[in-house]
Protein backbone atom coordinates (compact mmCIF):
# COMPACT_ATOMS: atom_id res chain seq x y z
CA UNK A 1 0.00 0.00 0.00
CA UNK A 2 1.28 3.60 -0.83
CA UNK A 3 2.75 5.69 2.02
CA UNK A 4 3.39 8.95 2.27
CA UNK A 5 7.10 8.16 0.75
CA UNK A 6 5.56 6.60 -2.45
CA UNK A 7 2.85 9.33 -3.06
CA UNK A 8 5.90 12.05 -2.41
CA UNK A 9 7.88 10.23 -4.66
CA UNK A 10 4.88 9.83 -7.04
CA UNK A 11 4.39 13.90 -7.45
CA UNK A 12 8.19 14.47 -7.68
CA UNK A 13 8.43 12.23 -10.68
CA UNK A 14 5.28 13.68 -12.21
CA UNK A 15 6.18 17.09 -11.92
CA UNK A 16 8.90 17.23 -14.85
CA UNK A 17 6.37 15.68 -17.17
CA UNK A 18 3.45 17.79 -16.16
CA UNK A 19 4.08 21.28 -14.72
CA UNK A 20 3.97 23.98 -17.62
CA UNK A 21 2.07 21.52 -19.86
CA UNK A 22 -0.92 22.26 -21.17
CA UNK A 23 -3.57 19.00 -21.24
CA UNK A 24 -4.65 18.01 -24.39
CA UNK A 25 -6.47 14.93 -23.73
CA UNK A 26 -8.09 13.66 -20.71
CA UNK A 27 -9.64 10.44 -20.24
CA UNK A 28 -11.51 8.89 -17.70
CA UNK A 29 -12.00 5.01 -18.53
CA UNK A 30 -14.32 4.54 -16.08
CA UNK A 31 -17.49 6.28 -13.63
CA UNK A 32 -15.52 5.66 -10.37
CA UNK A 33 -12.78 4.36 -8.75
CA UNK A 34 -13.58 4.12 -4.57
CA UNK A 35 -16.27 7.16 -5.27
CA UNK A 36 -17.26 8.24 -8.34
CA UNK A 37 -14.91 10.32 -10.84
CA UNK A 38 -16.16 13.78 -11.52
CA UNK A 39 -18.94 13.67 -14.36
CA UNK A 40 -17.22 16.99 -15.72
CA UNK A 41 -13.56 15.90 -15.42
CA UNK A 42 -12.70 15.86 -18.94
CA UNK A 43 -14.13 19.11 -20.16
CA UNK A 44 -12.85 20.64 -17.08
CA UNK A 45 -9.65 19.61 -17.57
CA UNK A 46 -9.04 19.33 -21.17
CA UNK A 47 -6.73 22.15 -22.78
CA UNK A 48 -5.83 23.50 -18.94
CA UNK A 49 -2.41 24.42 -17.95
CA UNK A 50 -0.65 22.03 -14.97
CA UNK A 51 0.74 25.02 -13.05
CA UNK A 52 1.88 23.18 -9.86
CA UNK A 53 2.15 19.59 -7.89
CA UNK A 54 1.74 18.74 -4.31
CA UNK A 55 0.77 16.20 -1.54
CA UNK A 56 -1.39 16.79 1.32
CA UNK A 57 -1.26 13.87 3.30
CA UNK A 58 -1.56 10.80 1.22
CA UNK A 59 -3.14 13.04 -1.98
CA UNK A 60 -1.36 13.86 -4.25
CA UNK A 61 -2.36 17.35 -6.17
CA UNK A 62 -2.31 18.60 -10.04
CA UNK A 63 -3.36 22.39 -9.95
CA UNK A 64 -4.60 23.94 -13.25
CA UNK A 65 -4.40 27.57 -14.68
CA UNK A 66 -8.66 27.18 -14.51
CA UNK A 67 -8.84 27.46 -10.69
CA UNK A 68 -9.34 23.75 -10.04
CA UNK A 69 -6.82 21.11 -8.30
CA UNK A 70 -7.10 17.40 -9.57
CA UNK A 71 -6.99 15.39 -6.56
CA UNK A 72 -5.76 11.71 -6.80
CA UNK A 73 -5.41 9.18 -4.15
CA UNK A 74 -4.06 5.83 -4.83
CA UNK A 75 -5.64 3.84 -2.79
CA UNK A 76 -3.66 -0.19 -2.12
CA UNK A 77 -2.30 -0.19 -5.56
CA UNK A 78 -2.49 2.85 -7.52
CA UNK A 79 0.03 4.42 -9.22
CA UNK A 80 0.82 6.75 -12.39
CA UNK A 81 2.53 5.01 -15.45
CA UNK A 82 4.56 7.57 -17.79
CA UNK A 83 4.58 6.70 -21.37
CA UNK A 84 2.96 3.30 -21.17
CA UNK A 85 3.59 0.79 -23.78
CA UNK A 86 0.27 0.26 -24.26
CA UNK A 87 -3.15 0.94 -22.37
CA UNK A 88 -4.59 -1.63 -19.78
CA UNK A 89 -7.90 -2.54 -18.35
CA UNK A 90 -6.70 -1.20 -15.19
CA UNK A 91 -5.35 2.40 -16.63
CA UNK A 92 -8.93 4.55 -15.07
CA UNK A 93 -7.55 8.24 -16.47
CA UNK A 94 -5.18 8.77 -19.22
CA UNK A 95 -3.71 12.09 -19.58
CA UNK A 96 -1.94 13.86 -22.57
CA UNK A 97 0.16 16.77 -22.74
CA UNK A 98 0.82 18.66 -26.04
CA UNK A 99 4.80 17.55 -25.62
CA UNK A 100 3.07 14.17 -26.32
CA UNK A 101 3.61 12.52 -23.03
CA UNK A 102 0.79 10.18 -21.70
CA UNK A 103 0.05 9.01 -18.29
CA UNK A 104 -1.95 6.60 -17.04
CA UNK A 105 -3.65 6.21 -13.21
CA UNK A 106 -3.56 2.51 -12.78
CA UNK A 107 -4.94 1.02 -10.09
CA UNK A 108 -6.30 -2.59 -10.02
CA UNK A 109 -7.72 -2.87 -7.03
CA UNK A 110 -9.84 0.38 -7.36
CA UNK A 111 -9.11 1.64 -3.68
CA UNK A 112 -7.99 4.86 -5.07
CA UNK A 113 -9.96 7.96 -5.97
CA UNK A 114 -9.94 10.92 -8.26
CA UNK A 115 -11.86 14.44 -7.08
CA UNK A 116 -11.71 18.09 -8.49
CA UNK A 117 -11.99 20.96 -6.57
CA UNK A 118 -11.63 24.71 -6.80
CA UNK A 119 -8.09 25.41 -5.77
CA UNK A 120 -9.52 28.67 -3.45
CA UNK A 121 -11.51 25.66 -1.49
CA UNK A 122 -8.75 22.91 -1.04
CA UNK A 123 -9.32 23.16 2.61
CA UNK A 124 -13.33 22.64 2.64
CA UNK A 125 -12.07 19.44 0.72
CA UNK A 126 -13.79 16.82 3.14
CA UNK A 127 -10.96 14.60 3.56
CA UNK A 128 -8.80 17.29 4.82
CA UNK A 129 -10.54 19.08 6.76
CA UNK A 130 -9.90 17.75 9.96
CA UNK A 131 -6.13 16.81 9.36
CA UNK A 132 -3.33 17.66 11.40
CA UNK A 133 0.17 19.05 10.52
CA UNK A 134 1.84 18.01 7.99
CA UNK A 135 5.17 15.14 9.15
CA UNK A 136 7.86 16.80 7.60
CA UNK A 137 6.45 20.76 7.65
CA UNK A 138 6.48 23.09 10.16
CA UNK A 139 4.24 22.50 12.61
CA UNK A 140 5.47 19.48 13.63
CA UNK A 141 6.71 20.60 16.96
CA UNK A 142 7.30 18.74 20.46
CA UNK A 143 5.47 21.50 21.58
CA UNK A 144 2.58 20.62 19.29
CA UNK A 145 2.48 16.87 20.06
CA UNK A 146 2.79 17.62 23.73
CA UNK A 147 -0.23 19.92 23.51
CA UNK A 148 -2.34 17.21 21.85
CA UNK A 149 -1.16 13.87 23.66
CA UNK A 150 -1.52 15.92 26.66
CA UNK A 151 -3.66 13.38 28.76
CA UNK A 152 -3.94 10.74 26.68
CA UNK A 153 -4.15 7.46 27.51
CA UNK A 154 -4.35 5.55 24.52
CA UNK A 155 -0.91 4.07 23.26
CA UNK A 156 1.59 6.69 21.71
CA UNK A 157 1.33 4.60 18.46
CA UNK A 158 -2.43 4.60 17.77
CA UNK A 159 -2.40 8.30 18.62
CA UNK A 160 0.19 8.99 16.07
CA UNK A 161 -1.47 7.04 13.50
CA UNK A 162 -4.96 9.47 13.86
CA UNK A 163 -4.98 11.74 11.38
CA UNK A 164 -5.86 14.88 13.11
CA UNK A 165 -2.78 14.50 15.04
CA UNK A 166 -0.38 13.87 12.02
CA UNK A 167 -1.81 13.89 8.86
CA UNK A 168 -0.49 10.82 6.55
CA UNK A 169 1.40 9.00 9.09
CA UNK A 170 1.12 5.34 8.17
CA UNK A 171 1.63 2.04 10.42
CA UNK A 172 5.10 1.50 9.02
CA UNK A 173 6.68 4.95 9.50
CA UNK A 174 5.07 5.14 12.80
CA UNK A 175 6.85 2.06 13.67
CA UNK A 176 9.78 3.13 12.45
CA UNK A 177 9.86 6.91 14.04
CA UNK A 178 9.09 4.98 17.68
CA UNK A 179 12.37 2.56 17.30
CA UNK A 180 14.65 5.45 16.00
CA UNK A 181 13.14 7.79 18.98
CA UNK A 182 13.26 4.60 21.58
CA UNK A 183 9.74 5.22 22.67
CA UNK A 184 7.22 1.86 23.47
CA UNK A 185 4.41 1.67 20.91
CA UNK A 186 2.25 0.95 23.77
CA UNK A 187 3.04 3.57 26.09
CA UNK A 188 0.16 6.04 27.01
CA UNK A 189 0.26 9.18 24.81
CA UNK A 190 0.23 11.36 27.85
CA UNK A 191 2.92 9.35 29.38
CA UNK A 192 5.33 10.26 26.64
CA UNK A 193 8.36 12.23 28.13
CA UNK A 194 9.48 16.19 26.77
CA UNK A 195 12.81 14.84 25.92
CA UNK A 196 10.86 11.22 24.06
CA UNK A 197 8.60 13.87 21.91
CA UNK A 198 11.80 16.06 21.21
CA UNK A 199 13.20 12.58 19.53
CA UNK A 200 9.87 11.57 18.16
CA UNK A 201 9.92 15.17 16.03
CA UNK A 202 13.16 14.39 14.52
CA UNK A 203 13.04 10.91 14.38
CA UNK A 204 9.50 11.18 11.99
CA UNK A 205 10.78 13.70 8.92
CA UNK A 206 14.04 11.19 9.13
CA UNK A 207 12.38 8.11 8.54
CA UNK A 208 10.01 9.60 5.91
CA UNK A 209 12.97 11.69 4.08
CA UNK A 210 15.24 8.24 4.36
CA UNK A 211 12.51 6.44 2.27
CA UNK A 212 11.67 9.35 0.27
CA UNK A 213 15.47 9.70 -0.75
CA UNK A 214 15.33 5.80 -1.50
CA UNK A 215 12.12 6.66 -4.11
CA UNK A 216 14.11 9.66 -5.51
CA UNK A 217 17.26 7.24 -6.30
CA UNK A 218 14.87 4.99 -8.55
CA UNK A 219 13.52 8.13 -10.02
CA UNK A 220 15.81 7.55 -12.93
CA UNK A 221 14.37 4.75 -13.65
CA UNK A 222 11.04 7.01 -14.89
CA UNK A 223 12.87 8.23 -18.15
CA UNK A 224 12.70 4.53 -18.77
CA UNK A 225 9.21 4.02 -21.49
CA UNK A 226 6.60 2.40 -19.13
CA UNK A 227 7.94 3.77 -16.52
CA UNK A 228 6.11 3.43 -13.09
CA UNK A 229 6.16 5.98 -10.08
CA UNK A 230 5.69 5.54 -6.46
CA UNK A 231 7.35 2.08 -5.74
CA UNK A 232 10.39 1.23 -4.11
CA UNK A 233 11.81 -1.34 -1.60
CA UNK A 234 13.15 0.54 1.25
CA UNK A 235 15.21 -0.75 4.17
CA UNK A 236 13.16 -1.07 7.56
CA UNK A 237 15.06 -0.46 11.03
CA UNK A 238 12.13 -2.95 12.51
CA UNK A 239 9.54 -3.11 10.11
CA UNK A 240 8.81 -6.62 9.04
CA UNK A 241 11.72 -7.70 11.14
CA UNK A 242 10.63 -9.66 13.52
CA UNK A 243 12.95 -11.91 15.38
CA UNK A 244 16.15 -9.78 13.81
CA UNK A 245 18.14 -7.20 15.57
CA UNK A 246 17.09 -3.88 16.85
CA UNK A 247 19.37 -1.53 14.88
CA UNK A 248 20.54 0.07 17.82
CA UNK A 249 21.12 -2.56 20.76
CA UNK A 250 20.93 -5.89 18.73
CA UNK A 251 17.98 -5.88 21.13
CA UNK A 252 15.44 -9.16 19.03
CA UNK A 253 12.45 -7.49 17.33
CA UNK A 254 9.33 -8.21 18.04
CA UNK A 255 5.80 -8.16 16.33
CA UNK A 256 2.38 -7.71 17.59
CA UNK A 257 -1.07 -7.56 15.89
CA UNK A 258 -3.41 -5.49 17.10
CA UNK A 259 -6.65 -4.83 14.95
CA UNK A 260 -5.24 -6.61 11.98
CA UNK A 261 -2.05 -4.12 12.25
CA UNK A 262 1.22 -5.57 13.11
CA UNK A 263 3.76 -3.37 15.27
CA UNK A 264 7.41 -4.13 15.34
CA UNK A 265 9.39 -2.67 18.32
CA UNK A 266 12.46 -3.62 20.32
CA UNK A 267 11.67 -4.49 23.62
CA UNK A 268 15.31 -3.59 24.81
CA UNK A 269 15.32 0.41 24.03
CA UNK A 270 11.73 1.19 23.69
CA UNK A 271 10.76 0.64 27.24
ZN1 LIG B 1 16.71 -1.78 20.50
Amino acid sequence: MPELPEVETTVRGLRPVLEGHRLTRVEPRRADLRHAIPADLRQRLTGATVTGLGRRAKYGLIETDRGDTLIFHLGMSGRWRIDPDGIGKHDHLLLETESGHVLALNDPRRFGSLDLVPTNALENFAAFKALGPEPLGPDLTSAYLAGRLDGRIAPIKLLLLDQRVIAGLGNIYVCEALNLARINPRKPGGQVSGPALGRLVEAIPKVLDAAIDAGGSTLRDYARPDGQLGYFSTQFRVYGREGEKCPYDRGIIRRQVDGGRSTFWCPKCQR
